[in-house]
């Protein structure tokens, strides 16, 4: 069994070739990364765009030390992070050196987990091990993947041993197409297939896995239920319910409403009958 410098040491080089040829996420932009003309118009660089002591996060991770990256996957309609989601190069480039000595202060300041978040960590996932390798064991806390979790298996292979916890959403419900919701509002084509497979993926792995679902206003059948559902047949994952969307102003239709309080309480009585491990 190889440690994880030497893991660490080996994913880093396969890493980086994504920086020349991008694979990481279904879009496979191949050599559009090199030029920042792919999808997320991520290029070779990873910008931060704050990294903070976070209360926001679920009781077990809290204080987390939060880095928001720049730049997404997704295309989320009702986006609330789209100052830096949609604008890749909004922040500071830092080297891995140097934001690991930032964990380090953030670990010694009372931080109980390190999570990567976006826009969406996945582009980063080549910073993120160099960061990590840097650290190596002086890093106490556990690290934590926040995503959409629209991955490919190459990226997943790359996490594997190097991250602790997986904090996937599952935002969007099963319909396929460009009139499903995953398409339609995330902008990520055959979301549901993509994003249960990966989830299943890192559950197998044995990994300590959290879902996110977050309630969207006018979503509860087609997004809410069957998510809540799909979550039932795995009864080791820890569930964690968002309720707080608030919708951005440029936003129209359905998605410019608060969630309806009896909807809110309908999924934790949905999520009470299925027995799902809620987390808050
Ligand atoms: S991470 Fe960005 S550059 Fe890489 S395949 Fe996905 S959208 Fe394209
Ligand atoms: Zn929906």
């Amino acid at each position: 069994m190889q440690d994880l410098t030497t893991r660490l040491a080996i994913r880093q080089a396969e890493a980086a070739a994504h920086l020349a040829d991008c694979h990481l996420c279904p879009f496979h932009c191949g050599p559009q990364r090199a030029t920042a003309t792919g999808v997320c118009r991520v290029g070779p660089v990873s910008y931060i765009a704050s990294e903070m002591l976070h209360l926001g996060e679920e009781e077990v991770l809290r204080p987390a030390h939060a880095i928001f990256f720049s730049g997404c996957t997704a295309t989320c309609t009702f986006c609330t992070a789209a100052r830096f989601a949609f604008r890749p190069t909004y922040g500071v480039a830092v080297t891995a050196a140097q934001l690991a000595a930032r964990v380090l202060r953030r670990q010694a300041e009372g931080a109980r987990s390190l999570c990567f978040i976006g826009g969406d960590p996945t582009p980063h996932i080549p910073f993120i091990l160099s960061t990590l390798a840097e650290l190596g064991s002086r890093r106490t806390v556990p690290a934590v993947f926040n995503s959409n979790f629209y991955l490919t298996p190459a990226a997943l292979g790359l996490l594997d041993g190097a991250i602790d916890i997986y904090l996937p959403d599952l935002k969007f419900g099963p319909a396929p197409g460009p009139a499903g919701c995953g398409e339609r509002i995330g902008g990520m084509p055959d979301y549901w297939a993509v994003v249960t497979a990966c989830i299943e993926r890192v559950i197998a792995a044995g990994a300590r896995v959290i879902v996110r679902h977050l309630l969207m206003p006018g979503h509860f059948d087609c997004c809410t239920q069957p998510a809540l559902q799909w979550l039932s047949a795995w009864p080791g994952v820890e569930v964690s319910l968002l309720t707080q969307y608030l919708p951005p102003a440029h936003v129209r239709g359905d998605l410019a409403q608060t969630v309806a309080a009896a909807d809110i309480a309908r999924a934790y009585e949905l999520a009470s009958h299925l027995r799902l491990r809620l987390i808050r």
